[in-house]
């Protein structure tokens, strides 16, 4: 196994649980922290920016990676293919980053296998009726898309046991306090 100096912190959630508000919120806490930009072959929705919140790549580069062992983990999630870095991770990790990653359940249990220090933080919606008004109000998905969220958070929140931590997004301002506080703990950690 390769020794690291930086670590990994793994965020998951089903969409709709705020997974990614808080992750904005722990990253402006700690601009230290990087955060791993996945590659994926689903098209951008007209608020992201290529570079910024994904590289969108063809499916065939994609493929390409798979074959090549450029991915640290990849996974197939709601039709489209997502993945991580091997070569980023490493890098940044063999010069003593802390990185964030947002992926799913999938990709959570192939980094582990990889990098078995890594912090994996499961974020719960506080009820399926909250989860489905959260994602029908979010204009930027059709109601097929919807429904295929729908049915993946399910099987997500199910494997919610195989994290380290599990937070429940009921009031935003505490989660985000609870997530800073597993980054802070385990930074004073490991300053002694
Ligand atoms: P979205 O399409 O809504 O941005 O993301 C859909 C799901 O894919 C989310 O659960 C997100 O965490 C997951 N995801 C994003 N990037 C990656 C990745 O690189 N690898 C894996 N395994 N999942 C990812």
């Amino acid at each position: 196994m390769v020794s690291h100096s930086g670590h990994l912190f793994i965020v998951s959630a089903p969409s709709g649980a705020g997974k990614t508000t808080l992750c904005k919120l722990l990253s402006e806490r700690f601009p230290e922290i990087l955060f791993s930009i996945s590659f994926t072959t689903r098209p951008p929705r007209a608020s992201e920016t290529d570079g910024i919140d994904y590289y969108f790549i063809p499916k065939d580069e994609f493929v390409k990676g798979i074959e090549n062992s450029r991915w640290a983990e990849w996974a197939e999630v709601h039709d489209n293919f997502y993945g991580t870095s091997s070569e980023f991770l490493d890098r940044k990790l063999a010069a003593g980053h802390d990185i964030l990653l947002d992926i799913d359940v999938q990709g959570m249990l192939q980094i582990l296998r990889r990098y078995p220090d890594s912090i994996t933080i499961f974020i719960m919606p506080p009820s399926p009726d909250v989860l489905r008004s959260r994602l029908e109000s979010r204009s930027t998905d059709t109601q097929d898309v919807i429904a295929t969220r729908l049915v993946n958070a399910e099987k997500e929140m199910a494997a919610k046991d195989r994290y380290r931590y599990i937070i429940v997004n009921d009031r935003l301002p505490e989660a985000a306090a609870e997530l800073i506080s597993i980054y802070e703990a385990f930074r004073q950690r490991r300053v002694q």
